[in-house]
């Protein structure tokens, strides 16, 4: 999937500022410094459309971007990153739950999974959030370039048991590996996205998801 035009759209800071849109939404979640914003970049083929953070934890507004003017990727903050300050940690909630939850729900989560180390508890509590949610999400591993053939199988094999009806796709926004067939999965929402009915008028859910950022999870 060649993207001919990946805009930044807005911001939202706050669960009020969480816009109501007319395109499919595909939101991207993940740990601190996982490489959301590298394969988001990736994605998009627009490099540095999506800000590679330095001072991962950092960022606690969720951006919006419109690729080809049909198709929204929402950027949530990184989680459990144990140097961001408190007041960082404690925004994560409510503002990534709105974000994934109001005007009738995202439509696809991809969840990112360091390859090189095991899914964190946070990642499982990530997780079985989202399903309890009933939001359809895919795990993805992102940096794979890093390992070696038997990390590979390791982390594959961690992930499938993180996701048992999802396979997980594994990627790497350096080499460009899983691009494609994640691009699939996207392609495969705006298709089922076309069919239903229009989304429902604005609401503001409140909905408590699980604390994650409460947890500290270190490097
Ligand atoms: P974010 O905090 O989740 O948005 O992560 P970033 O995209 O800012 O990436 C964090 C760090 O990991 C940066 O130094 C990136 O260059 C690096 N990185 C991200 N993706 C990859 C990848 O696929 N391969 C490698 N080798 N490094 C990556």
């Amino acid at each position: 999937m060649k993207v001919r035009n990946g805009r930044y759209l807005r911001s939202a800071t706050k669960p009020s500022e969480v816009p109501s849109l007319q395109v499919p939404r595909v939101a991207f979640v993940g740990r601190s410094n996982v490489g959301k914003s590298s394969l988001l970049n990736q994605l998009a083929g627009i490099r540095g459309l999506a800000r590679v953070s330095r001072t991962p934890g950092r960022t606690r507004q969720v951006n919006y971007f419109l690729v080809d003017e049909r198709l929204a990727f929402i950027d949530l903050p990184g989680y459990g990153y144990s140097r961001a300050p408190a007041s960082l940690r404690e925004d994560w909630g409510p503002l990534s739950e709105a974000a994934l939850l109001m005007h009738g729900g995202t439509d696809l989560v991809i969840l990112l999974v360091d390859g090189r180390r095991p899914p964190t508890e946070l990642d499982r509590q990530m997780a079985e959030w989202l399903t309890s949610k009933g939001l359809a999400w895919i795990p993805v591993l992102t940096k794979m370039d890093k390992l070696r053939a038997s990390e590979r199988r390791m982390a594959a094999d961690a992930l499938a048991a993180m996701a048992a009806d999802h396979p997980g796709i594994a990627t790497s926004a350096r080499t460009g590996e899983g691009i494609a067939h994640l691009w699939k999965e996207i392609e495969s929402v705006g298709r089922r996205d076309s069919k239903k009915p229009p989304r429902p008028p604005l609401e503001a859910r409140r909905v408590r998801g699980p604390r994650v950022h409460r947890e500290t999870d270190r490097e």
